[in-house]
């Protein structure tokens, strides 16, 4: 297929002049000599990030153990802080999000607390698509239940082309359902499912459901809230660029309060009761009670930051900006590439992808591995998908350019050849 565009580098550098959030760029820590195409698999460092780590490391240094509740950012509510300046990024109200845990911990902690199998009500819906921790966690929360994962486990199978279909996902709504968890966005195809009309259809059913936002987050505005939705997690060092290992988020919606967590911990505790040291737990009413114990302040620091950042720019910006990085990569590459064996896996149409474009070829280790050499990082998901994610703080439309002519001139010069065809450990 061909579109009609302006394949010029002037065009490119025209639509950087044009761009809202160009001056977002200089706000992080640019490689020096290449493009980087990752950042969701791990943000680049904001300038902002770095202070705001230092800050804390500096309140550690001179304030000791009174850091907890003094200074600029007493580590005691940080949580709760950051939780406060996260909600408008996944349209929440303030105390339904808090920035706790990992992800994966995340799961199981809103699973434990989600999934109360009864009667023949027993089973899960997630898809043949999903992340493996996701699926891993799924398996062992049904298997602490007693149940077999291979009965209760529904996994939604793509359609031909690779994709999920919302109403393969309701067709499987059956009574026996008792809660179903999903990608906002799916990891690899960049495929975004229709979250509001699925909790709906759930809700309609008397079925709980629960988002994985990991690839949405930071890239995509939500509306939990007015959607509806149960609960919700999500990675913090994605496009939220909180830093490797930075501590995650986790939703709750405000009808499901004053429920006692799955898992509990002192930090589930009241703030104002938690230092009374008694044995009975006094529950906090939000989503902060989900907490389980010390939160890591080193890796919360970042996120005061970067958050900074997303209030500034807004996510309205952050999205169209983002929409339109996309558009014109998926564009340029229908144009340039025609012919050369690629093929572009996620939807084309605007609204239902995320922010990386998803690249399929046969040859997609060989080619990841001369992009690197040609000082472009994009990043490989076995077997076949090269994703490429421009992101709308530090990525510029000329870099966009650049990108497409270099895999241009590596499949033109078959450059990729000399590479094995071997995996990196980290893909
Ligand atoms: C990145 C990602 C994770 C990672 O989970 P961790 O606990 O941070 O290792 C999980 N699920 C999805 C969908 C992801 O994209």
């Amino acid at each position: 297929m061909t579109v009609k565009i302006d394949t010029s580098y002037e065009y490119a550098l025209a639509m950087d002049k044009k761009d809202a959030l160009a001056t977002f760029r200089e706000e992080f820590h640019l490689p020096s000599k290449s493009i980087y195409l990752d950042g969701n698999s791990l943000g680049l460092m904001s300038k902002r990030a770095e202070q705001s780590l230092f800050q804390l490391i500096n309140s550690w240094k001179h304030l000791q153990i009174d850091g907890w509740t003094q200074g600029e950012s007493p580590w005691f509510f940080l949580s709760e802080h950051l939780g406060d300046l996260m909600a408008p990024i996944v349209g929440a109200n303030s105390d339904e999000v808090v920035v706790t845990g990992s992800t994966t911990v995340n799961i199981h902690q809103l699973i434990s607390s989600f999934y109360k199998p009864h009667g023949n009500k027993t089973k899960i819906i997630a898809t043949e698509l999903d992340f493996p921790t996701d699926i891993y966690v799924l398996q062992s929360q049904l298997q602490l239940h007693g149940y077999n994962p291979d009965e209760h486990l529904v996994r939604i199978k793509a359609d031909s082309q690779g994709l999920i279909n919302e109403e393969d996902i309701i067709s499987a709504m059956h009574d026996d359902i008792a809660l179903i968890f999903l990608p906002t966005v799916l990891y690899r195809s960049g495929q975004l499912l229709d979250i509001e009309r699925l909790t709906q259809e759930a809700h309609k059913r008397d079925i709980i459901i629960g988002f994985d936002a990991c690839h949405s987050a930071g890239v995509i505005p939500h509306a939990f809230s007015k959607w509806g939705i149960d609960f919700a997690l999500w990675c913090n060092y994605k496009y939220l660029n909180g830093g490797p290992g930075a501590v995650a988020s986790l939703y709750v919606n405000r009808r499901h309060f004053g429920k006692v967590p799955g898992l509990t911990g002192w930090y589930s505790s009241t703030k104002e009761k938690q230092f009374d040291m008694e044995h009975t737990l006094t529950i906090e009413q939000t989503s902060r009670a989900y907490q389980l114990g010390t939160p890591h302040i080193f890796s919360l620091a970042t996120l005061i930051g970067s958050l900074e950042l997303f209030r500034e720019a807004t996510m309205e910006e952050v999205y169209k900006k983002s929409r339109n990085l996309t558009r014109y990569m998926m564009d340029l590459i229908q144009h340039e590439l025609h012919d050369m064996g690629f093929s572009i896996h996620n939807p084309d149409d605007d609204a239902r992808r995320g922010g990386h474009v998803s690249l399929k070829h046969a040859e997609a280790v060989r080619i990841t591995k001369a992009l690197k050499d040609h000082q472009i990082t994009p990043d490989f998901r076995a077997p076949d998908i090269i994703r490429l994610a421009p992101v709308a703080f530090y990525t510029s439309f000329a870099e966009v350019w650049k990108t497409v002519q270099t895999l241009k001139s590596i499949m033109q010069n078959k450059s990729y050849e000399k590479y094995n065809s071997n995996r990196n450990v980290v893909a």
